[in-house]
Formats: C-alpha cells, sequence, structure tokens
C-alpha cells in the first residue's frame, strides 16, 4: 500500500473532476507502461498510477477515500498488485476506458443485414427492368438521433457499474485475494445506458419503418442470384453503421421458353409428314412481336436442333446475347382411325428402311456417346 496522497499520485488536487482524473491517468499510464518506459521505477509508478485511477475513478470508493484515507479503502482488497498482470497499452485503455475511443467498434454496433424475396418475368430479365419492392427495417430514430436518450441527449452513467463498464468483485480464498473482472451486463460494458427513453423509439435508439425502393434488374439475371445494396439494411446501434439490403432473386418459370444459362429452349411439335417432307414455320421470340421465320428442310429427325443466334438471353455484365435453341419434337399419334392406319400402310409399302445399317448420324446410341466393344 501506497502511503502518497493518491491525487498527488495523478498529479492533482482534491478537487478535480472524473474528467480530470481519467486524462491524467491516461498521460501518466502511457508514460510508465513497463512496454515504454524501461526506466527501473517505471513498473512501480504505472501499479501506483493505475491505483490510484482505480479508486478515483470509482465514485463509490472515492467517496471513502476522500472522507477516510487510506483506512477507508483498506478493506477492498485492492492493492498494487492487482495491476501486475496487465497486458499491452490497448488492454490497459480497454480495461479502464470502455465506450470510448479504443472500443468504438463495441459501442457503434452494426445494423444486421436483410433479405427481401423478387420474382421476375423472364422478359424482365431479356431486356432489363426497373421494381419497386417494399420492405421493413430498423432506421435510426431521428427524434433521439439515434442514441435512444431522450431528445438525443447524453446517456447516463450505468448504476450497476458506476459506468465503468466493469464489475469487480473481490474473492477471499486461502491464498489470498482475487480479484474477479467481469463485463457489466447492465451496459455490455459500454458504462452508459439509456436513463431517459425516447418517446418515439422506446429508448433502442431505431424504429421499425416500411420503405419503398426502386431497384434494377440488371439484364441476364438468374434465379437464386442477389443484388446487394449497401446500408440499406437495418441501422446500426448509436451511430453504427447500417447493414445491407439483399434482394433475392426469383425468375418465373416462362410457358413457352425454358432457360439453360444464357440460351433458350423452344421445344417444337412436328407432325411425321412434316418430319418427312419439310416446312416452313414462325417460331416466336422473347420480347419481339414478330415471329421469326425458318424453314425447315426435309428430313428432320426426333431431337434435333436448330439453333437461332442472339436470340437467347443476356450475358450479365457483357452486350452479348446467347442463343434460341428450338428442339425438334416428332409427335407419333398413339390413336388412329381404320381409314388413317390404311393410308398410311400404303405409304408404307414404299417407304424402305435399312435395318442392317444405321448411319452414325441418326444412331439414337450415338447420341447417348456409348462406346461399345
Ligand atoms: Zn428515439
Ligand atoms: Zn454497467
Amino acid at each position: 500500500m501506497t502511503n502518497k496522497e493518491l491525487y498527488s499520485i495523478l498529479d492533482l488536487t482534491r478537487d478535480a473532476s472524473p474528467e480530470d482524473i481519467k486524462k491524467s491517468f491516461r498521460r501518466l499510464a502511457m508514460q510508465y507502461h513497463p512496454d515504454k518506459n524501461k526506466e527501473d521505477d517505471a513498473e512501480e509508478k504505472f501499479k501506483e498510477v493505475s491505483f490510484a485511477y482505480n479508486v478515483l475513478s470509482d465514485p463509490e470508493k472515492k467517496a471513502r477515500y476522500d472522507s477516510f484515507g487510506m483506512e477507508g479503502i483498506a478493506n477492498e482488497g485492492a492493492n498494487y498488485s492487482d495491476f501486475s498482470n496487465f497486458g499491452g497499452l490497448g488492454d490497459i485503455f480497454d480495461a479502464f476506458f470502455q465506450g470510448t475511443a479504443s472500443s468504438q467498434k463495441q459501442t457503434n454496433l452494426r445494423g444486421t443485414d436483410i433479405a427481401v424475396e423478387l420474382q421476375v418475368s423472364l422478359e424482365e430479365v431479356h431486356e432489363g427492368a426497373n421494381k419497386t419492392i417494399h420492405f421493413e427495417h430498423n432506421i435510426a430514430c431521428s427524434k433521439c438521433k439515434n442514441t435512444g436518450q431522450k431528445n438525443g441527449a447524453q446517456l447516463g452513467e450505468c448504476n450497476e457499474c458506476n459506468g465503468t463498464g466493469e464489475i469487480r468483485r473481490v474473492e477471499r480464498q486461502l491464498f489470498g485475494q482475487f480479484v474477479n473482472v467481469m463485463s457489466c451486463s447492465m451496459c455490455t460494458g459500454q458504462g452508459k445506458v439509456v436513463t431517459d427513453p425516447c418517446e418515439d423509439c422506446s429508448g433502442f435508439g431505431i424504429k421499425l419503418e416500411e420503405s419503398t425502393k426502386d431497384i434494377d434488374i440488371p439484364k441476364g439475371i438468374r434465379s437464386g442470384q442477389k443484388i446487394r445494396i449497401s446500408n440499406q439494411g437495418n441501422s446500426g446501434i448509436r451511430g453504427g453503421v447500417p447493414g445491407d439490403l439483399y434482394i433475392h432473386i426469383t425468375v418465373i418459370e416462362h410457358d413457352i421458353f425454358k432457360r439453360i444459362e444464357d440460351n433458350l429452349i423452344y421445344e417444337m411439335a412436328i407432325s411425321v409428314p412434316d418430319a418427312i417432307i419439310g416446312f416452313e414455320k414462325g417460331i416466336p421470340l422473347i420480347n419481339e412481336e414478330k415471329k421469326h421465320k425458318m424453314k425447315f428442310k426435309p428430313g428432320i429427325q426426333h431431337g434435333q436442333l436448330f439453333r437461332i443466334k442472339k436470340k437467347g438471353m443476356p450475358r450479365l455484365n457483357t452486350n452479348t446475347l446467347g442463343e434460341l435453341i428450338v428442339v425438334a419434337n416428332i409427335i407419333i399419334p398413339k390413336k388412329i382411325t381404320n381409314e388413317q392406319k390404311k393410308l398410311i400402310q400404303e405409304l408404307g409399302g414404299t417407304l424402305t428402311v435399312d435395318s442392317k445399317k444405321i448411319p452414325d448420324e441418326l444412331s439414337v446410341l450415338n447420341k447417348f456417346g456409348v462406346d461399345f466393344e
């Protein structure tokens, strides 16, 4: 225990304000911290300074010290050795100055991200679109300027920890006494709490609000992709950065087109005679009134593909377009009349099929890419 006057250890007089005490401690702790000061007595001085600050920064201990001197705090269990296990300077200031510059990241909590589902049509994805979304998010309360305290006034001191952000409990055990330091749960270690809640937000500093936002749908986006809009999520606590808004895209299934990556697929039904003798047909295009006229030569095979360049979907973030792929589906009737049967039999007699030699390009097995020994 020291016999020195605690105020004089901190270069102060008895009328020092809490702010003076804090400032002096900061200055002296920096000066004497063993990491910085290699002089022989630096560590001892550092412990003295820390001890003085520990007593004088605690209103209750300070009152006892002011009235009874060292006697008043003799049973406190606090002595220099409590301060001998500190780590670096950063730890010191974290321990003593919860809620000030060194722990900004703790006090200003970033807001959470939010997600909004948005359905878009294939046409909208093809052309690009602007959609309005409605969503709810927590925004900073303007009445209290995000503090939660009425009219944005300064937060009050936490009663639980007297504004230190820490709860210290002295445990006496067989081999000595231990100081158990815990973060104050009342103020989550901030030292400050809302003492006079803002009526608008009940002291939370944020409130739920419905918002609308116009969103540009980029050409070529796919189901499952997300659009991120920075800082439009939930507001942070006490001035923390807002989270982000994520828009989860679902592209609605189309009536006639299917999509494979950036290509569109159009399944065309073809009758047997058409497949044999060929035909002309207008193929529907996405976002175009006029059909794409196509001539199909005789001898179309089931599953044959026809490609129309640049009539597919835009490739995201490029100026290029995929293909429209027309798939030939030859429809074999399952029911026919007796008359049709007769006609087909007549026709059948004139068509010959070489069952021994199927040309490679017509082989179904070739399409599967199967190798045989
Ligand atoms: Zn408020
Ligand atoms: Zn507290």
